[in-house]
């Protein structure tokens, strides 16, 4: 079967009610194109776990800060097609911006996980995960799908994601997908694409950090303020300007308690103009 580009939601509406009315499961993987491995991970495990997979690509400018990079981020429509075409996935759905913010987005009902939201990436990204709740919310009405696949290279994201899920009782199953990188380490994003030669290895050096880290905090749990602040200046130390370190509960991402039976670390940095995301689980064992 040849990979159906959709833009309208009409047309995704007529598309998809037989596959419902068939009682095909659909496995939905919301994207922003530029796809990488990362990406097709994704979209192989929706395969698996499915009967017939829906990838959405449309850059939300609703997650985007005023300084952020919306107008540069990248756009590779053609090759995208050609890689997901590749891998067999099902429908492409790719809305314009004005199906699906009719209005002046100014003025829409806004979706917000405030548990969740606030800190981390939230931090120096205040409207961020609100829009990430916003556009993710109505992808999943329009494409109405019974699993939906996240990586966890974007953590915060995910849990945003299962919480608003759970809040607003939709019938969907939120699965994550291990993060995905280079030989190297380095977890593969779009964004790598800002990077030049020589930043690319020196980013790898992130997931080495988060990964000292956590070994660190697996070994001596009572610790976490000299964890954190060894890991800090090695960040630092690489040439990263961090954004944040932090370590907290894997499910919830509430603060990180000594009686809990699995942590993550996560870390923000500057590498250059570039702004890096990643993190390492650590399960305690008790
Ligand atoms: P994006 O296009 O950056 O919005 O990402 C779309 C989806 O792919 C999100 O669920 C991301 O978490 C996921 N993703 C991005 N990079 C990776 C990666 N390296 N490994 C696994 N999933 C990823």
């Amino acid at each position: 079967m040849m990979l159906l580009t959709i833009n309208s939601y009409q047309d995704l509406y007529t598309h998809l009610t037989p596959i419902r009315h068939s009682k095909k499961t659909l496995g939905f993987v919301p994207t922003m194109g530029n796809l990488h491995a990362g990406h097709l991970q994704l979209v192989k495990q929706a395969k698996t776990e499915t009967d017939f997979v829906v990838v959405s690509i449309f850059i939300n400018p609703l997650q985007f800060g005023q300084n952020e990079d919306f107008s540069s981020y990248p756009r590779t429509l053609v090759r995208d097609q050609e890689l997901l075409n590749t891998i067999g996935c099902d429908v492409l759905y790719c809305p314009t911006v004005v199906e699906m913010y009719p209005e002046d987005q100014a003025l829409h009902t806004k979706v917000s996980v405030p548990d969740v939201i606030g800190g981390l990436c939230g931090l120096s990204r205040p409207t961020h995960f609100e829009g990430v709740a916003t556009v993710v919310t109505k992808l999943l009405n329009m494409v109405a799908p019974a699993a939906v696949y996240f990586g966890k290279k974007d953590y915060q994201q995910w849990i945003v994601v299962r919480k608003l899920v759970r809040d607003l009782s939709l019938p969907i199953n939120v699965r994550g997908v291990d993060t995905v990188r280079e030989k190297s380490g380095l977890a593969m994003s779009s964004r790598n694409g800002y990077l030049t030669e020589v930043e690319r290895v020196q980013a790898s050096k992130l997931y080495a950090i988060l990964q000292d880290v956590a070994k660190h905090l697996q070994e001596t749990p009572h610790q976490v303020e000299t964890c954190l602040r060894e890991g800090y200046s090695k960040l630092v130390d690489a040439g990263f300007k961090p954004d944040y370190l932090e370590v907290r509960e894997s499910e919830t991402l509430a603060p990180a308690h000594l009686n809990s039976s699995s942590w993550v670390v996560l870390g923000a940095v500057y590498l250059g103009a570039t702004r890096l995301i990643d993190n390492v689980e650590i399960p305690l064992k008790r």
